[in-house]
């Protein structure tokens, strides 16, 4: 799904005194007004409700640029600012559509993603979700995270294998007409929650007119001066939704696009050519570790001016030989990749310079920043997507900040506390004392089973 065309904000004079889920069903009601603004305004406040704190999204400044925090949800990454609405779209649509069956969301996650979504599907009704993440590849807080999982729709099993095992089992079982069909005889449909769906997609255009007006206000910026907006990117979803801004009129100059040592996209936009055949690295800012970046599509197809024949032939090519050409750029992007040093550096320069403390994610970002200033003398505002708590990633911090690094995650969360002078968060704090509720470990063949199994007790 792409808009056939964009809508304008605009005066952003009538934005300036929005609450966030004000100006959340503002922005979605001008995309999707065919659930009409009670519904949106509805959905809006019990997303954005007490789960996040009252100011939803601060502001952190240092000197020309802002760190837009995007980790105050439950669980401490701005995948959160979406699947904490997703759900209610959803259940908005099924309702528009009487549509009266179940959805069944499944989810592999290879960590993240998994929690954020059980967090927004949780205790939503009618609707249920079934995450499966590779039992020991995640890692030791992300996996209590899942396991721990409250809520009486939320299911989630441990597979015996790797993320492809559980991505393979799900794709399997999306194509599996047979079983779908099985699923609806019992009134239930399966659905997905991955960054390509829209309903992710637009709720993240709402940070970056929040995060502008919040610049005009606290004097940063006046009205229509344009910004720089800098992404730590995986899947381009974050990215593309500044694009979305900056195409309804949001004042935007370029978009600085960040990538770790999976440099597929800094290498597309310097050279032209995407190239995904190529070894995956495991970094430090694990959810940018991907090489085919699912919604890079949709902006091509936009900037090519809706050019169809284009996008077809670049995404035959990318699915046939990994590989495809590209030759039409605007300079409104700029893109740098951050290495592993390049990302210790950033986190202990950013702490040096501003007394403040950045997750590896956000570490990209600051260094393409840098590496952005380096090369334009631009002396306009950045505004710096900030995706993930520095708790989430106590760690990589602590050893670029020249901390010593316990064995214990725990441990690392304490000194982490200390070192930045704020407590560990709740979500954080509680997970050692909270009961196991999810103990299946099962094999990639028994992922239908796991779903059968579920049906079964819904329906009793
Ligand atoms: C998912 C994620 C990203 C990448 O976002 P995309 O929309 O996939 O580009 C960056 N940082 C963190 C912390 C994330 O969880």
């Amino acid at each position: 799904f792409i808009p056939e065309e964009f809508p304008k904000l605009g005066d952003i004079d009538n934005l300036m005194n929005l609450s966030y889920d004000e100006l959340s069903s503002y922005i979605l009601n001008l995309y999707f007004d065919e659930l009409g603004e009670d519904i949106l305004r509805e959905a809006s406040k019990k997303a954005y409700d007490d789960k996040f704190p009252e100011e939803v999204v601060p502001v952190k400044m240092a000197d020309k640029a802002a760190f837009l925090e995007l980790y105050h949800g439950k669980t401490l990454a701005f995948k959160d600012m979406a699947l904490s609405i997703l759900p209610h779209l959803l259940k908005a649509s099924l309702k528009l559509k009487k549509d009266d069956r179940k959805v069944l969301i499944l989810v592999a996650t290879s960590g993240d993603t998994g929690k954020a979504a059980l967090e927004g599907f949780k205790d939503i009704e009618d609707l249920s979700i079934a995450v499966y993440f590779p039992d020991g590849g995640v890692s030791e807080v992300q996996k209590l995270q899942m396991i721990t999982q409250r809520g009486d729709n939320t299911y989630v099993a441990a597979i015996e294998g790797n993320f492809d095992d559980a991505q393979r089992g799900v794709k399997e079982i999306f194509t599996d007409e047979n079983y779908k069909s099985e699923l609806e005889k019992k009134s239930y449909i399966l659905s997905s929650a991955n960054s390509i769906n829209i309903g992710r997609l637009i709720p993240q255009v709402v940070y970056y007119v929040y995060g502008y007006i919040n610049l005009i206000k606290n004097g940063s910026i006046e009205k229509s001066d344009s910004i720089n907006i800098a992404v730590p990117t995986g899947n381009f979803g974050n990215v593309l939704a500044a694009y979305y801004a900056k195409r309804m009129g949001l004042p935007v100059n370029k978009l600085i696009i960040a990538s770790n040592d999976n440099r597929v996209l800094t290498d597309f936009f310097d050279t032209g050519k995407y190239d995904s055949d190529r070894e995956l690295y495991l970094t430090s800012s694990p959810s940018m570790d991907i090489l085919v970046s699912s919604n890079l599509e949709r902006f091509l197809y936009h900037i090519s001016d809706s050019n169809e024949e284009k996008i077809k032939d670049a995404m035959k090519k990318l699915n046939r030989d990994k590989l495809f050409e590209w030759d039409l750029f605007s300079d409104e992007e700029f893109a740098a990749s951050a290495s592993e040093e390049d990302i210790s550096k950033s986190i202990k320069k950013v702490y040096e310079d501003f007394d403040y403390i950045i997750d590896p994610h956000t570490a990209t970002a600051y260094h393409a920043y840098e590496k952005y200033l380096e090369k334009e003398k631009d002396d306009k505002f950045t505004l710096i997507a900030s995706t993930a708590s520095p708790f989430k990633f106590s760690n990589k911090v602590l050893e670029s900040l020249d901390m010593e690094v316990p064995d214990d995650e725990f441990m690392s969360l304490e000194l982490l506390s200390k070192k930045m002078k704020a407590e560990i968060p709740l979500s954080l704090r509680e997970l050692k004392s909270m009961p196991i509720r999810h103990k299946d470990i099962i094999k990639p063949s028994e992922m239908r089973g796991f779903i059968d199994e579920i049906v079964g007790d819904e329906n009793d």
